[in-house]
């Protein structure tokens, strides 16, 4: 028996992964170091017993789309759910994208745009941002009027770069783009500008959120996406159905009346953002301005900074004295880069003290 093996376009693709270490200071994966509130657990318990578990669940997730409606002042009819933002986008595109259409992303961005829009079929098309990671007019034209693409990406704040797009660069690809325009706004919480007003009735554009980050409910997996009705109702044709379980509507829904709460975590960590970004200054790091609860950061060593080099990396070093951060060093664009998740106050601490003699500034 011949062994089946997959598409040949999925054999040659990268695996997209973050290496998971059991260490003692996790700043890797931009989860929130925060736990949720205790009365969110005791209201999910109580669901527990309230859940019809011999039933299918409300397929169209009415009450949980409503809370997040509520919560931007739409309609139920513009919210999307589904498992994490990732499976969101991954809807998105086996709706709009596919085979023999185009999707244009503007690196280096998060990878599993490109990666995802790949594995429904579609060819993506990679414009590239400047050396500061800006996006530049010039070359938002120049992709859309070349690829002319089903699908447009942007990431804002951008994951890894931490960069908020100007509200200038977004609605330049909304006057200029022929398809879907999907902003991922993953970590909107974390910076003071959202592109949500954009999304209209009449529009193509898609803005996408997550309770992964903000919500401290990464282990929940449920993302949205807040979109113009037609295209809600054209992803409910194509995404599972009953995808969202029961208990996760619920759950989700109770959360959101807890924004106090988050509004105030998301403080903190602003805060401890800006602390470690004045910290790496100090250090003669070169940082970008984050508008998200990370920050990428270039370490000006003459050794490596990365994993899979022969000498021992910052990378390497940070994690010996128990700090596992993202090594972004290998990715296209991100020469010598890594970045960090904002953690607690004493993680950051350990974070930063680690990197002085990482990079031979301190004992
Ligand atoms: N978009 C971006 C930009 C992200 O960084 C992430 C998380 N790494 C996601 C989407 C996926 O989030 P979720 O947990 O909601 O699937």
């Amino acid at each position: 028996m011949t062994e089946i093996k997959p598409r040949a376009d999925i054999v040659a693709m990268d695996k997209y992964h973050s290496p998971q270490v059991d260490v003692a200071v996790r700043l890797n994966t931009n989860e929130s170091p925060l736990p949720v509130p205790p009365e969110w657990i005791a209201d999910v318990r109580s669901a527990v017993d309230d859940v019809a578990w011999n039933r299918y669940p409300d397929r169209s997730a009415r009450s949980l789309r409503q809370a997040i409606a509520d919560r931007h002042g739409v309609s139920a009819e513009n919210i999307f759910a589904a498992n994490g933002s990732n499976e969101v986008l991954q809807t998105l595109l086996l709706t709009y994208a596919g085979a023999g259409r185009t999707v244009a992303t503007f690196e280096p961005t998060y990878q599993l745009h490109a990666h995802l829009a790949r594995i429904s079929g579609a060819t993506v098309v990679s414009g590239q941002r400047d050396s500061d990671f800006c996006l530049q007019e010039s070359e938002i034209l120049r992709v859309l009027e070349t690829a002319q693409p089903h699908v447009v990406f942007l990431c804002s704040p951008n994951n890894p770069t931490g960069r908020l797009e100007p509200r200038r660069n977004i609605e330049l690809v909304i006057a200029n783009a022929p398809g879907l325009i999907i902003i991922d706004e993953a970590y909107a919480e974390f910076s003071d500008w959202s592109a949500l007003e954009l999304v209209t009735e009449h529009s193509n554009v898609v803005v996408t959120r997550t309770f992964s980050k903000t919500w401290s409910l990464a282990a929940l997996r449920l993302g949205y996406a807040i979109a113009p009705t037609r295209i809600v109702e054209e992803l409910h044709t194509v995404v599972m159905p009953y995808h969202l379980d029961a208990l996760k509507q619920i759950a989700g829904e109770r959360a959101l009346s807890y924004v106090e709460q988050m509004q105030s975590r998301v403080a903190g960590i602003v805060h401890e953002r800006e602390r470690i970004a004045i910290g790496l200054e100090k250090l003669g790091i070169d940082t970008w301005p984050s508008g998200a609860n990370f920050i990428l950061f270039r370490p000006a060593v003459t050794g490596a900074v990365g994993q899979g080099s022969g000498s021992e990396s910052v990378w390497q070093k940070l994690l010996n004295a128990g700090v596992l951060v993202r090594d972004c060093s290998t990715w296209a664009g991100l020469d010598g880069c890594l970045r960090v998740t904002v953690g607690t106050p004493a993680e950051n601490d350990l974070f930063l003290k680690a990197l002085r003699v990482a990079v031979g500034k301190g004992e």
